[in-house]
C-alpha cells in the first residue's frame, strides 16, 4: 500500500512552498488509494508551538487535504533512543566534542585550501580516556552517523537517476550535545516505522536523502521512493524564501483566494501539464502526474490566483454561497438573482460587498458634462424602484424617444448615472436588484 506523509515542523504557518510538498504527497496517496499521514516534526521543544499545530491543521482542512492520522515526533523519543543504541552497537555512531567555533575553523581552513568543508572525522581517533576527559571538560558530546564512503544512488521520481559520493558529505549529526534528536534520525525512524513508500519534498533535501538512505539501511529499513520538487521562486525568478512569510496560506485565505483555485494551480505549476481550473479535488487527484514535473525552479506569481478564483466563483451555483450572500443582508427573495448577476463581476467573494452596497443604497451618479441635459431628462423619466426585468428596456426606449440618443451614447451615460461606473453587470439584470436610486 502507498503511504506518504507531510512532515512540517510546527514552528510557523504553512506557506505556498509547504503546500506544494503537502499537496504532492496527498495526491500520490489518494490517487493510489493509500494513506496520507500528517507528521509533526516537533523535536525542538523551544520552537514548536501548539498554536502552529492548530494552524497547520486549519490550513490543510481549509484546502480539503485530509489526513488519515497524525504522528508527533515528540511522543516517539524512546524509539529514537533505541535507534541510536542500535547504531552504536553496529559501530555506525560516534561521539564528537568539537565546539561550533572549532568546527567553523576547520571548515574555513578546508575552504582556504580549496577543499570541500567535510567533517574530518577527528573524533573517530579519540581514545576512551580522551573522551572521558573531554566529557569532563565540555559535557556530553554530539553524535554523528558514520557514513560508508561510497556512492549513494537512487532513482528520483522527479530528478531521475541521482548519485552522491558519501565522501563529499559530512557525517551527519543525529543527536545534539544537549541530547536533542535531530530531524534526520527522527525522520528516518518514522519513515521506517510508518511504512512510508514515497517521500516527496523540496530539492533542498537532496543531500539529506543521500545520508538518510544509508541510515535507513543501517537500521534495516526499506528505502522509500524519493522525489524532489524544485523550489518556488518569485515571478522574476527571484528567491522566494524571504517572501514566503507573506505567502502564508492563511493570508491567501484572508485575501479571498478559493481553495480549488490554489490547488488547481499548485497541482500543475512547474509541470508540463497546463494549469486549468478543476471543478473538484477528485478531479485534481485523478489528473495528477508527478513525472510531469521538472527540475527547473518554478515561478510562482500570487496574482495568478485571482483570475482562477474569479473563474471558480463565476461557476458557482447560489447554493454554494447562499450563506455568504445572506450574511451581507441581501433579502431572501432577491438573493439568488443577486448572486447570478454578481458572480460574473467579482474577483473574490469580498467584492460582493461593493455590489450589494450599490444595490442597497444606489450609487453616486457619474455624469459627463456633455450628458448633463440628457441624464436629467432620463432621470425625470425613471420611476422609483422596485424594478423588473423589463424596466431597463422600457426606460431606455423612453429616453431614446425623448432625447434622440441611441447606442453607446444612450446606454453608457445611463449606466454611469445608475451605477457610478462604466462597467459591470448587464443592466437589464441589475435593475431589478436596485433598491434605491440616487438622483
Ligand atoms: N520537517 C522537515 C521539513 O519541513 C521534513 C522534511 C522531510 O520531508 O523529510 O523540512
Amino acid at each position: 500500500m502507498t503511504v506518504t506523509r507531510f512532515a512540517p515542523s510546527p514552528t510557523g504557518y504553512l506557506h505556498v512552498g509547504n503546500l506544494r510538498t503537502a499537496l504532492f504527497n496527498f495526491l500520490i496517496a489518494r490517487k493510489a488509494g493509500g494513506q496520507f499521514i500528517l507528521r509533526l516534526d516537533d523535536t525542538d521543544p523551544e520552537r514548536s508551538k501548539q498554536e502552529y499545530v492548530d494552524a497547520i491543521m486549519e490550513d490543510l482542512e481549509w484546502l480539503g487535504l485530509t489526513w488519515d492520522r497524525v504522528e508527533r515526533q515528540s511522543s516517539r523519543l524512546e524509539r529514537y533512543e533505541a535507534a541510536a543504541e542500535e547504531l552504536r552497537a553496529k559501530g555506525r555512531f560516534y561521539e564528537c566534542f568539537e565546539t561550533p567555533t572549532e568546527l567553523d575553523l576547520k571548515r574555513k581552513k578546508q575552504l582556504n585550501m580549496g577543499r570541500p568543508p567535510v567533517y574530518d572525522r577527528a573524533a573517530l581517533n579519540l581514545s576512551e580516556a580522551e573522551k572521558d576527559r573531554l566529557r569532563a571538560e565540555r559535557g556530553q558530546g554530539h553524535w554523528r552517523f558514520k557514513l560508508d564512503q561510497e556512492r549513494i544512488e537512487w532513482e528520483d521520481g522527479i530528478l531521475g537517476a541521482l548519485s552522491i559520493d558519501a565522501a563529499s558529505v559530512s557525517d551527519p549529526v543525529l543527536i545534539r550535545a544537549d541530547g536533542q534528536f535531530l530531524y534526520t534520525l527522527a525522520s528516518v525512524c518514522d519513515d521506517i516505522d510508518f511504512g512510508i513508500t514515497n517521500v516527496v519534498r523540496g530539492s533542498d533535501h537532496v543531500t539529506n536523502t543521500a545520508t538518510q538512505i544509508q541510515i535507513i539501511e543501517a537500521l534495516g529499513g526499506t528505502v522509500p521512493g524519493f522525489a524532489h520538487h524544485s523550489l518556488l521562486t518569485g515571478p522574476q525568478g527571484e528567491a522566494l524564501s524571504k517572501r514566503l512569510g507573506t505567502l502564508a496560506l492563511r493570508d491567501l485565505r484572508a485575501q479571498g483566494i478559493e481553495p480549488l483555485a490554489l490547488l488547481s494551480l499548485m497541482a500543475r505549476l512547474g509541470s508540463s501539464q497546463p494549469v486549468e481550473l478543476r471543478s473538484s479535488l477528485d478531479e485534481i487527484i485523478e489528473g495528477f502526474d508527478l513525472s510531469a514535473f521538472g527540475a527547473a525552479p518554478t515561478k510562482f506569481d500570487v496574482n495568478d490566483l485571482f483570475p482562477l478564483t474569479a473563474h471558480y466563483l463565476a461557476q458557482q451555483p447560489f447554493e454554494a454561497v447562499a450563506e455568504q450572500v445572506r450574511a451581507l443582508g441581501v433579502p431572501d427573495d432577491i438573493a439568488e438573482a443577486f448572486w447570478t448577476v454578481a458572480r460574473e463581476n467579482i474577483t473574490t467573494l469580498t467584492d460582493l460587498e461593493g455590489w450589494w452596497a450599490l444595490c442597497r443604497d444606489g450609487a453616486e451618479p457619474v455624469v459627463a458634462d456633455d450628458d448633463r441635459e440628457m441624464v436629467a431628462a432620463a432621470m425625470a423619466l425613471l420611476p422609483e424602484p422596485p424594478y423588473t426585468a423589463e424596466s431597463w428596456g422600457a426606460w431606455t426606449a423612453a429616453v431614446k424617444e425623448a432625447t434622440g440618443r441611441k447606442g453607446k451614447g444612450l446606454f453608457m451615460p445611463l449606466r454611469k448615472a445608475l451605477t457610478g461606473m462604466d462597467h459591470g453587470p448587464d443592466m437589464a439584470s441589475l435593475m431589478p436588484l436596485l433598491q434605491k436610486v440616487r438622483r
